[in-house]
């Protein structure tokens, strides 16, 4: 345990002020890279989500967010997105603190970040709505496309301010307010970034930050009565107990799931690059992203080849304190993650799957104590067993072959998911035809895990509804209002629908 005076006390953003919890409840934040606490944060409950939830209900009645221009609204966005850059290092590094991510991945986030805050705040003034040619000409008939109100902000801990970012950005543009609850492990960055927003004059209370528990304060949240919009990231089973916490209040809901996404490598495919996006697909931030390229199909004549490469590449992975720059590979964010992978890994022996690299916590004593897992890659692996159809989340490969393109699709859509898809090939038309026939979101072909501001994200089939990023998404955080104006002064038939 580290000594009290070395852990951080942070409070729960809520109405501009910084509180604890209504009982007083405490959790630790742990590093991930030693086990041991750094920080702490209030464990709210539902009393706290009240205060949360009715902070950001008065932010939304304030004039000085209510009734600002939308050019206000995008100079705040502005603002925001360029103090963020002055303090991308801190985030970073109290990023990595928290999730164990390495800080070469979370100093790229937290540069990329501003780009969604300029990007939507672009948005804020381009949010029309439409006069309507109406069959009756006595009536000029326009709609309004306004916010919802309270958006529920819920996020995983994979990539904490990053995914939050994706919800704030355009939901503050479109003139909602917020209460965003981050993971239990991963608050601080979140409320690091309301302390901004203060700095850079966004009104108290139009982003509210609550720390708590799931089952507590998240369940709490998704249901209130208060609440208009739950946008939300993390596990399926999650996004099942929020749908029926929605049948509640009847929030809308956008769900961003988890996946199993394929990486296709066909024998045309330039396989040195095809080798890197596989690397990037899995073992990057330590396999924890909804994104990972968990499966390699790869085609039967470059299989062998290719997973020599791969093993070879693996081998090489420098794993290591996240906060040093030199590492490929941190831990896994969580003790019960590391334990999740470690039985997956038995489960694929016993399903006959062969490890040809990887499969065990490393053994370097200068590890010890965290929540370190070697890359591991799984051949032989029968497309129906477990770790080839369920979500890891941790550095582990399925490869399986395939011996032509129908196979291939056939292979990559017989998943629950369909967040993404890796192709590699150097054939246009094929390129094209598989990128139709893959049940996915995103298709990356000859590229992987990539993403933009300006691109839509989100997932087919069990990853997910609604879409994140990209101009559309700013109709997920606003509602239509249709007015008609009667222009003649004639009066008519009270008993007939006019
Ligand atoms: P999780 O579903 O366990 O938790 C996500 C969030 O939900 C956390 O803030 C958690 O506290 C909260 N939560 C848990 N139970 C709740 C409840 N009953 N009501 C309301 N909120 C509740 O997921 P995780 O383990 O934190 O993250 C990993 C998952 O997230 C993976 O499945 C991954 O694929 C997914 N993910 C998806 C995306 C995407 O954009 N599609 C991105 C990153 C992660």
């Amino acid at each position: 345990m580290a000594s009290p005076e070395l852990i951080e006390r942070y409070g729960m953003a809520i109405g501009g002020e910084f509180v604890g919890s209504d009982a007083d409840k405490w959790m630790d934040i742990l590093n991930p890279a030693t086990g041991k606490p750094w920080a702490s944060v209030p464990a709210a409950e539902a009393v706290d989500i009240d205060r949360a939830v009715a902070a950001a209900r008065r932010a939304l009645r304030d004039p000085a967010w209510r009734e600002i221009s939308p050019m206000a609204r995008a100079e705040l966005l502005h603002r925001l997105a360029e103090r963020i850059k002055q303090d991308a290092k801190r985030l970073a590094e109290l990023e990595t603190r928290a999730n164990g991510k390495i800080i070469r991945e979370t100093a790229a986030q937290m540069n990329v970040i501003p780009n969604w805050f300029h990007y939507f705040a672009g948005a804020a003034d381009k949010i029309f709505g439409e006069t309507i040619p109406l069959e009756k000409t006595s009536v000029l008939n326009y709609t309004l496309r306004e916010p919802l109100g309270v958006v529920a902000m819920i996020v995983p801990w994979n990539s904490p301010l990053l995914l939050a970012t994706w919800k704030l950005a355009p939901a503050l543009a479109a003139g909602n307010t917020v209460v965003l609850k981050p993971a239990d492990t991963t608050p601080i960055t979140a409320l690091e970034l309301v302390r901004l927003m203060k700095e850079v004059g966004f009104p108290d209370g139009v982003v509210n930050v609550v720390t708590g528990y799931g089952p507590q304060a998240g369940a709490a949240l998704v249901s209130h009565p208060g609440v208009a919009k739950v946008s939300f990231t993390g596990g399926t089973e999650t996004a099942r107990a929020i749908i029926r916490g929605t049948a509640q209040n009847l929030a809308r809901l956008t769900l961003e799931l988890g996946g199993k996404s394929p990486n296709i490598v066909f024998d045309d495919a330039p396989l040195d690059a095809a080798m890197n996006g596989v690397i990037a697909g899995i073992f990057a931030a330590s396999g924890q992203t909804c994104i990972a390229g968990s499966r390699l199909l790869a085609h039967a004549r470059v299989h062998d080849e290719l997973v020599g490469h791969l093993v070879e590449r693996a081998k090489r992975i420098k794993l290591g304190d996240p906060l040093d720059w030199e590492t490929e590979m941190g831990p896994a964010a969580t003790r019960a993650q590391l334990d999740k992978i470690k039985q997956y890994v038995e489960l694929g022996i016993d399903e006959g799957a062969a490890v040809a690299w990887g499969g065990d916590s490393p053994d370097d004593p200068a590890l010890g104590g965290g929540f370190y897992f070697e890359p591991t890659i799984f051949t032989n692996v029968a497309n129906t067993s477990r770790i080839a159809q369920e979500e890891i989340f941790g550095p582990v490969l399925a490869a399986v072959r395939f011996a032509t393109e129908e196979d291939a699709i056939a292979t990559a859509n017989s998943v629950p998911y369909g967040l993404a898809a890796g192709v590699w090939t150097r054939d246009l038309q094929r390129a094209h035809r598989v990128a139709r026939a893959l049940e996915a979101g995103t298709v990356w072909v000859n590229t992987y895990r990539a993403v933009s501001p300006a691109s839509p994200f989100g997932g087919y089939k069990a990853s997910g509804y609604g879409r994140e990023n990209w101009h559309g998404t700013i109709d997920e955080y606003t509602q239509v209002k249709s007015v008609w104006i009667e222009l003649s002064t004639a009066t008519r038939d009270p008993f007939v629908m006019r």
